[in-house]
């Protein structure tokens, strides 16, 4: 089965984080905030996979204030960055022919 990365650069706050990877809520949480929470992971969907790394610090920041992409807390706090994946192959780019950007960009100026 082929998947590809559909969207990239989502960033979780710890929260968020801890239940899309292990299904833990935090423990100091309200009834309130574990619906944000749930809320936010199921709108990105069930293809949510971590793309940080916690030992190069890849798609890691220990402090930010940036928003979370998951329940939209703006507490400031640590971001985890996370990909989609979509099933299939990715989508081919719009890619150009040899020589056809520049007919295209020729044709354009003698209009
Ligand atoms: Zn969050």
């Amino acid at each position: 089965m082929t998947m590809h990365v559909a969207r990239d650069g989502i960033e979780l706050c710890t929260d968020c984080m801890f239940r899309a990877v292990n299904g833990d809520l935090p423990s100091d949480t309200t009834p309130e905030r574990d619906a944000e929470i749930d809320a936010g992971l199921e709108s990105l969907g069930p293809h949510l996979v971590p793309s940080f790394d916690t030992e190069t610090g890849e798609g890691y920041e220990a402090f930010t204030w940036r928003r979370c992409d998951c329940c939209g807390s703006k507490l400031g706090g640590s971001r985890y960055e996370f990909a989609v994946l979509a099933l299939g192959p990715a989508p081919e780019p719009r890619g150009y022919a040899p020589g056809e950007a520049a007919a295209i960009v020729a044709a354009w100026k003698n209009r």
